[in-house]
């Protein structure tokens, strides 16, 4: 198994591309701490089914991602890591001049801040071993910007680089650092949007999801969590040890265009 004997940590977890890198981290034989802050009778439950779906050592631990001592926490309960999957996130979608100060505020502290703070609990335990991989769940919004999305935006600008510091720090470490960029995936955070495009474009559901977010895609196809997972997979193997401090998309050519 391709990576039996590595401890991976997935921040954000209990669901969409979280758990999608999580199923594909186990089933490449890593042990695997899923996350999330709710502490759910449903997230113990969601580890042990996952544990017996691939056979690889499964656990959750709760830590909130808005909270600075937690995101240490996570990395100190779990014992550190070889591998540290940054992916918590939240979006809210308004005009600046309408962005609750409170919703910027959670979203660069769960979205960027959250990496920052589970990184400097990671990486001198990776710098000991002499092996480690951090992958930052960005977005084609690390890349380019779409209207409404201020908070979000700047924080996976953000994360964009908050990952190049990362890799030139670990460099000559056998640390390696990198930000997958996803499109459109048809996640819970994105399913939240789909009732407020509605809405502000007068269309139905179909369309929203055809005309107003897949035209950003040229693929016109959602990219799926088993993509982002496989994605980190690879950025984990030893074909991809020299990868390091950059982006790499999955996003139907929507940053190509
Ligand atoms: P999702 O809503 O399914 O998952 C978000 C995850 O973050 C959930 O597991 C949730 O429990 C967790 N989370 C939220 N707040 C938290 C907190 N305070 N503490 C701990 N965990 C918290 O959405 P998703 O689409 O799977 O998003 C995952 C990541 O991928 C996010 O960083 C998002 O920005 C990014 N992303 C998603 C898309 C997309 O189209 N779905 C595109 C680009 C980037």
């Amino acid at each position: 198994m391709q990576l039996a004997g590595k401890r991976a940590i997935v921040t954000g977890s209990n669901s969409g591309i979280g758990l999608g890198i999580a199923r594909e981290l186990a089933r490449a034989g890593a042990s695997v701490v899923i996350n999330s802050f709710t502490d759910a009778p449903e997230d113990h439950e969601l580890a042990a089914t996952l544990a017996r779906e691939t056979g690889a050592d499964v656990r959750y631990i709760q830590a909130d991602m808005s909270k600075p001592e937690e995101c240490r926490a996570l990395v100190a309960q779990a014992g550190g890591c070889d591998i540290l999957i940054n992916n918590a996130g939240i979006q809210h979608v308004a005009r600046i001049e309408e962005f609750p100060g409170e919703k910027w505020d959670a979203i660069i502290a769960i979205n960027l801040s959250s990496a920052f703070h589970t990184s400097a609990a990671a990486l001198p335990g990776m710098y000991a071993a002499g092996w480690g991989r951090v992958i930052n769940i960005a977005s084609a919004h690390g890349l380019t910007a779409s209207p409404f999305k201020s908070a979000y935006v700047a924080a996976k600008h953000g994360v964009v680089g908050l990952t190049k510091t990362t890799a030139l720090e670990a460099a000559g470490k056998g640390v390696t650092c990198n930000a997958i960029c996803p499109g459109y995936v048809l996640t819970p955070i994105v399913e939240k949007q789909i009732p407020d495009q509605m809405k502000t474009h007068n269309m139905d559901r179909e369309t929203v999801i055809k005309e107003v977010m897949l035209s950003r895609q040229p693929s016109g196809a959602f990219a799926t969590v088993e993509q982002m997972g496989g994605t980190a997979v690879f950025l984990c193997s030893d074909a991809a040890a020299q990868i390091t401090g950059t982006t790499i998309s999955v996003d139907g050519g929507w940053t190509a265009l």
